[in-house]
Parts: structure tokens; sequence; C-alpha cells
């Protein structure tokens, strides 16, 4: 049995600004990379511990070589670095047979979440897939069930907790905080919230077999909200996209990875429209 963990930052326990989760110019940045390996390879030995014989960790967060390489736990593989074809959930494919997102935090506009975003905090105010609106979690769990693949476990702060349970008829969570506001929470220690974390993903890879991937009917629709204008006249450059409004764009194919992969080029060429 094969377990791919997407793990971003934001949603890893004791994090909750900025200066944190920037490899730039964040001062405590070597300080929360270090605590974010360690949060996941708890991940990682509960997927051992319920039954999986191989684990990849995809580091999911701004240019993904957050994960410090040497402090991993010995027996997973790594996905470092960017660009990635599937981004936040690049290693999937069909011999993987469950997905952990770890460290997750709330979609874009969400109140109290941990520095919610969706995918481009700078550019994305809005997405959604067939009306239904969704941030990473969906996108992501979407993307997986294109490969037969459940999303298992989410972990992060408690409004993509309730964000994954609203979404997926079965899902296990580990809220490690509780925001207060998009720069503040209390947070549960992290080497309790990864003994958490740990039990839950123990407990997920055993379930297994009562997961369903998550999908959305085909055809898809996607439709984006952008925030500024400028933005929007970049990723209305992306063939067969329409515009429908000064910042919003939509795009429909049958297939959802060529949806995914549009809505990417959007996100990239509205960015450097800016
Ligand atoms: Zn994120």
């Amino acid at each position: 049995m094969k377990i791919l963990i997407s793990a971003d930052m934001e949603g890893i326990a004791g994090i909750v600004a900025e200066d944190q989760v920037d490899s730039r110019s964040g001062k405590d940045y070597n300080w929360a990379r270090k605590i974010m390996t360690e949060e996941v390879n708890y991940a990682i030995e509960g997927a051992f511990a319920g039954g999986a014989k191989k684990v990849v960790v995809n580091d999911s967060h701004g240019g993904m070589r957050n994960i410090v390489p040497d402090l991993l736990h010995p027996d997973a593989t790594l996905i470092t670095g960017s660009l990635k074809e599937l981004s936040m959930v690049q290693g999937l494919s069909n011999d993987v047979d469950g997905v952990f997102l770890v460290g997750y935090h709330g979609r874009r506009g969400t109140r109290a979440s941990i520095m919610d975003h969706s995918y481009s905090g700078r550019v994305l105010r809005r997405l959604k897939i067939n009306g239904v609106e969704l941030g990473e979690t969906g996108v992501n769990a979407l993307v997986a069930g294109e490969f037969d693949a459940p999303v298992l476990l989410v972990t992060g702060d408690d409004s993509v907790c309730r964000e994954a349970e609203d979404l997926f008829e079965k899902v296990y969570t580990v809220e490690v905080k509780k925001g207060l506001s998009r720069y503040s929470a209390e947070c549960i220690h992290p080497k309790k919230a990864g003994e958490m974390i740990k039990k839950e993903a123990e407990k997920a890879v055993k379930d297994i077999s009562t997961f369903k991937p998550f999908r959305l009917e085909s055809p898809y629709r996607l439709e984006l909200e952008l925030i500024s204008s400028s933005m929007a006249d970049g990723a209305q450059l992306v063939p067969e996209v329409s515009r429908l409004g000064p910042t919003t764009l939509a795009y429909t194919h049958q297939d959802l990875i060529t949806v995914f992969k549009v809505f990417r080029a959007m996100l990239t060429l509205g960015g450097s429209s800016a």
C-alpha cells in the first residue's frame, strides 16, 4: 500500500505568521521548517503503523523546499522543489492508494483561518468547480480522485478540518490549532499534535477500504475570481478561457487534469500581469 502526503506549512501546529512561512524574509522560517518536518514524520509513522509499505512526501508550500531532507523519516521519499506538473499533489499515480493533507489551512475568504488562501494569495480571490467553492483541500482531493485515491486524513487549523468534513463523505481530521484571527491561534503543543496525527493516520490507513475518492461530474466548469482586472487580463490569454466580468473568468473541459493545468496557467499568467 502506498500513501502520498502533501505537506503545507500554514496549518502546522505553532505556526501563525508570514515570517514563519516565508523562506526569503522569515526570521523564524528555519525554526518553522524544522517543526513542519517533525510533524510530517508523525504522519509517516502513522501511515507505516497502519500498513503502508511505501510513503511519499510532497513538499507543497511556497517554493516547495521547506522540509529538511535529513530530518525526514528515513523510510519515506521526499519530492522537493518546483515547478511540478501536479503541484501540491505531485507524486500521484495509479499505484497511490490514499492521500494525507498535512499542515493545511482554510480556503481564501475563511474567517479566523491561519493565512487563508487558495493556491495564490496574491492572485486568487475565489475558485469554484461546478458551482462548488473549493480551496486547496478540495482541488487537491479532486486531482487525487482522478487517480482513484481518496483523501484519508486532513490536518491543520479548525477551519480546514470543518472544510474537509463538509466536502468529503468520510475523512479523518486532526485539529492542531483553533484560529482566533488570520494571524493568531490557540495551538496544541507540536509533540501532542504529532501524537494525535500519528494515531489518526494509523486509523485512517487501517480503514482505507471504507473511503471513496472525491469527485465531481464531468464536464468541469471552472470559475475564478482574481484580485484585479489586470490579473484577469493576463489569465484571459489562456485559449478557450472566457471572461465573465472585470475580475472573473471561466473555463470548461471534460478532463479534470486539463482543468487543473489551465487553472495553474491562469494563476501564473494572472500573477505576471499584476
Ligand atoms: Zn497552502
